[in-house]
């Protein structure tokens, strides 16, 4: 059983280093038992580098993925997370460069297409937020720098890897539980998430007769480079959940392996809510 936290003040700027975080963020259980749940697959994961992408890419090793990590710049996080896949005996490649560009986009699926030989999970993870409590305060810039970045891309990687994918392969994004309950301090973002919602139950209606299912998770509060990046205060971060305390990545990454594999494949269009406790609408 995890303890209520209570974290030490410190505070960075986006996109955040998870090597210059305290405490470490737990990225897998040391009981965690690999059982070839995805021998043999390859997945994309964007901002795989840190936070949960690290942990879910980390869990895919361990359960027999080769894994490509698409990340914006922070390369001490991402070769990082590199030793800590090929620690699990699987290949991982890295793909640094802002999804917010079409063609960095396109390009790097047909990246990990040439170099891994495939392509079989596709997770669009990568995300950020402004903390604002006005909305009069939101800019335009921080505005469409959220939308572009935390919904166009699933666009632009769905069309460009779908072509790809084959039946019993799978697409799983991150969306956030402010979709279902709001958020006084992120409007824009909150909105972004609740676009993730629809665009999964739309993609896995669309999809579903081709085999390919489509899911998502929604975090609450879990520890990673983003809180310390853009909220003022962590300290406190997550005790109002019911559980009193922040969730870290190494439990959200077994979700991922869960909606990648075969365990679930009667499920498609639903949302996994990952948040100690807090009961959201479905
Ligand atoms: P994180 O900072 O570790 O991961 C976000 C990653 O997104 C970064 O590593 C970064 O490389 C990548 N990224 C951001 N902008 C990019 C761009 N323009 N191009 C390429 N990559 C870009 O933080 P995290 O909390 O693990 O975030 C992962 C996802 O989880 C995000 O979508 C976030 O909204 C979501 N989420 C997090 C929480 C939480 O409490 N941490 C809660 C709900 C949802
Ligand atoms: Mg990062």
């Amino acid at each position: 059983m995890k303890k209520p936290n209570k974290f030490p003040e410190q505070k960075q700027s986006l996109p955040g280093e998870e090597a210059m975080m305290t405490p470490q963020p737990e990225v897998i259980n040391a009981n965690y038992k690999g059982s070839e749940k995805l021998k043999g697959k390859i997945a994309l994961i964007t901002g795989g580098d840190s936070g949960i992408g690290r942990s879910i890419a980390v869990h895919f090793a361990r359960e027999g993925a080769a894994v490509a990590i698409l990340y914006l710049n922070e390369k001490t996080d991402a070769e990082n997370t590199k030793k800590l896949i090929e620690k699990e005996n699987q290949k991982c490649i890295l793909i640094e460069g802002d999804l917010k560009d079409e063609k960095f986009c396109q390009s790097s699926v047909q990246k990990v297409i040439k170099e891994l030989g495939g392509l079989n999970i596709v997770v669009n993870n990568a995300g950020l937020q402004f903390s604002e409590n006005k909305v009069e305060n939101i800019t335009k810039e921080h505005l469409q720098e959220t939308f572009e970045t935390n919904i166009y891309p699933f666009f632009y990687i769905v069309k460009e890897a779908l072509p790809h994918l084959k039946k019993d392969d799978t697409i799983i994004n991150t969306t956030s539980v402010t979709a279902y309950r709001g958020s006084e301090h992120l409007l824009d973002y909150s909105s972004t998430k609740g676009a993730i919602v629809t665009f999964t139950r739309s993609l896995a209606t669309m999809l579903a007769k081709k085999g390919i299912r489509v899911n998502a998770v929604a975090p609450g509060p879990i520890w990673t480079p983003l809180i310390v990046a853009t909220f003022d205060k962590v300290s406190d971060f997550g005790q109002d959940t019911p559980m009193g305390r922040a969730g870290q990545p190494s439990e959200v990454g077994p979700a991922y392996v869960f909606l990648a594999s075969q365990d679930s494949s009667y499920i498609t269009g639903q949302i996994i809510h990952i948040n100690g406790g807090e009961i959201v609408g479905s």
